[in-house]
């Protein structure tokens, strides 16, 4: 692995900072001056202002029949930018390292860079249909074991398609939301009626959610091999798990109110150009091969991800263990003609490996709670309890050996109201 030693841009950020210029990730921001949220781009620990330094530009009539930037940044959320599509995606990006590597520019930059500090971080998309997967061979097989002991770990449509259901968009919040635990009805087996109270099973899943944009209509499908026009970029999400609620309700529609109660995304979107370097075959689909409208490019990707709880770290999933692609992901989302719209969210499924220290679960990290976690302080975790802090962070690997930051996702367990 060699160093980075280009010299990327005229401002003061390290080669080897997770948010250097290969990263620029695009999240959502105000300030407490100015309240009015807007696009910002991440460089190095400051948020620049991108829609105002496209205005400039725009302004002054120096733009030509580019898209309008600037008045898709200068919105509250990424969902107009979303609509543009990747030729618009790819000139912003290109434009951004321009004017972020260009000395010329810097005047015209600078005062629209702001201290990540001075800055407060929102919902990057207004979400508009959620799904989450169930990507992980591993993950999949060790719930079925869990949940179904005497049947096969995995269902038999599992290497054929990748499984997934309908969530609750209006539910999912920025990093650093507060969770209240859910209340709901669980029946545990020896249970003779099924009991009504706040869950005691509540669990998390590390999983990377994707952001769609480039809306289709209605009957068109999305092949593999045209995923990168409507694939916009990567967060980190936890989805927030209710086992006991689950277990109980899932039969035979699959989760509903086990997750609805909340789902955590980063407040940074990694662009997927940025994570070009990052992109692996696939573990391999040849047993059973699947279907041809699942075939093509539909590349992994090696993103490392690292769960906290309390400060003490439980798991290291890796992305690249993942059986489904998203870009087959996509594809089968749309097989049957289902549409996307801008802001669609999707979630790989928890990230689950071989090694029992890369499970992505407590579920699966404590064997259903009969086999507590014991954290840095002392105590044991079989699942979450009141006041604990999940935060699940993520790096992938960028040109030149440089790191790709994916920033972080953190939440704390509030009681149940
Ligand atoms: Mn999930």
């Amino acid at each position: 692995m060699t160093a980075p030693t280009q010299p990327s841009t005229w401002l003061d950020v390290p080669v080897d900072h997770p948010f250097g210029i290969d990263t620029l990730p695009y999240g959502v921001f105000s300030r407490a001056d100015d309240p009015v949220r807007r696009v910002g781009v991440r460089i190095g620990d400051l948020v620049l202002d991108a829609g105002a330094v496209a205005a400039i530009g725009r302004d002054a009539g120096l733009v030509g029949e580019g898209p309008d930037l600037a008045t898709v940044w200068q919105t509250s959320s990424l969902n107009a930018f979303l609509a543009l599509g990747r030729p618009a995606w790819t000139i912003a990006r290109e434009w951004l390292i321009e004017i972020l590597r260009d000395d010329v520019h810097r005047d015209r930059v600078s005062p629209h860079l702001h201290a990540l500090d001075d800055v407060v971080l929102h919902l990057p998309i207004e979400v508009a249909d959620y799904v989450d997967f169930y990507a992980s061979e591993d993950h999949a097989t060790n719930v079925g074991q869990i949940f179904r002991p005497d049947n096969a770990a995995l269902p038999p449509n599992w290497k054929h398609l990748p499984i997934g259901y309908h969530g609750r968009a209006g539910t999912v919040v920025v990093s650093g939301t507060d969770v209240v635990r859910p209340t709901g009805q669980r029946k545990a087996p020896p249970d003779p009626e099924p009991v009504f109270g706040p869950s005691i099973r509540l669990d998390i899943e590390a999983e990377l959610g994707y952001v769609v944009g480039g809306a289709t209509t209605l009957g068109s499908r999305i092949p593999v091999d045209e995923a990168m026009d409507h694939l916009f970029g990567v967060v980190i999400l936890n989805d927030w798990s209710a086992r006991d609620l689950q277990a109980w309700e899932y039969v035979p529609l699959g989760p509903f109110l086990g997750k609805s109660f909340a789902t955590s995304v980063s407040a940074w979107v990694t662009p997927l150009e940025a994570l070009v370097p990052a992109r692996v075959p696939l573990p391999g689909q040849s047993d059973p091969e699947v279907l041809p409208y699942l075939r093509g490019d539909a590349f992994g990707l090696d993103v490392h991800l690292e769960v906290r709880l309390n400060g003490t770290v439980v798991s290291r999933p890796e992305h690249a263990v993942m059986y489904w692609s998203p870009a087959q992901m996509l594809a089968h989302l749309t097989v049957n003609g289902a549409s996307v719209r801008d802001g669609d969210l999707f979630g790989s499924g928890t990230i689950s490996g071989p090694d029992p220290g890369s499970r992505g679960s407590l579920l699966e990290l404590t064997w259903n709670g009969t086999e507590p976690l014991t954290l840095d302080d002392g105590t044991t975790r079989g699942f979450l309890e009141d006041g604990d802090t999940v935060t699940m962070t993520a790096w992938a690997p960028g040109p030149g050996g440089a790191r790709i930051g994916l920033g972080e996702v953190t939440g704390t367990v509030r009681p149940a109201r």
